[in-house]
């Protein structure tokens, strides 16, 4: 039996942070045993391996995409995806609402923004988000909600960097909320905090964390 540190995370958890356990790299073997320990909520970041994870295990599996998501992709994941958490623009939200509206689902999405200072990071810059909320197109999405944002902090081991960054995406999220959702009650998603950040992040408001090695340990496939 493959031994994982789901229990200790979860211990770790601030009460409301929901747990976004990373399986990317590891087997179906894996997922199906934290989803024995009671876990419902896996992030995947490749379309391949997560048809793949999909098909194999239980349907009431809430999977949340993490990767960088082309377009093209999107009619693979749309029939079952819970979330996709790293839509950076509005080429990416059009057809997810798109392919929702073919399958009649709804599909909850967060902004990914990028607010790291290293360039490899993805997302949008909180200008061109705040360009394409003017915009207004998705007020008439129906079959996408906006839950959120999303975003990475750098690798780095500088903490004082890491809160920065944290503290930024907090307050990203505090104007786009004052801005554009106000009335809205679904839109109470901030997803930050990996392996060796979340403890930091649940400092600066959180509600999920996106946790791999650190609950299944290294890259296995
Ligand atoms: C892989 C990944 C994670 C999890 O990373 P760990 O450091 O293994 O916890 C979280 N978020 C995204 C976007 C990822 O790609």
């Amino acid at each position: 039996m493959i031994k994982n540190n789901l229990n200790e995370v979860r211990a770790t958890l601030n009460s409301g942070v929901c747990l976004v356990a990373v399986s990317k790299y590891h087997p179906v073997d894996a997922v199906q045993q934290a989803y024995d320990e009671g876990q419902r909520i896996f992030g995947e970041s490749r379309e391949q391996e997560l048809r793949i994870k999909h098909e194999a295990l239980p349907k009431d599996i809430q999977w949340h995409f993490i990767g960088h998501l082309q377009t093209n992709k999107v009619k693979y994941i749309a029939p079952y995806i819970t979330m996709i958490e790293t839509v950076d623009s509005m080429k990416l939200m059009c057809e997810i609402e798109r392919q929702a509206q073919k399958n009649e689902r709804v599909i909850d999405i967060l902004i990914e923004l990028h607010i790291a200072q290293e360039e490899t990071k993805s997302g949008m810059s909180i200008d061109d988000c705040l360009q394409m909320l003017d915009g207004g197109e998705w007020r008439d999405m129906r079959h996408i909600r906006i839950r959120g944002i999303m975003m990475m902090a750098s690798n780095t081991d500088n903490v004082d960097t890491i809160k920065h960054e944290f503290a930024q995406a907090q307050e990203y999220f505090k104007l786009l909320k004052e801005k554009y959702f106000e009335n809205d009650d679904l839109f109470n998603v901030k997803s930050y905090g990996m392996s060796g950040d979340y403890l930091i992040a649940q400092q600066y408001g959180s509600t999920h964390v996106r946790v791999g090695s650190r609950i299944f340990g290294n890259k296995e496939i």
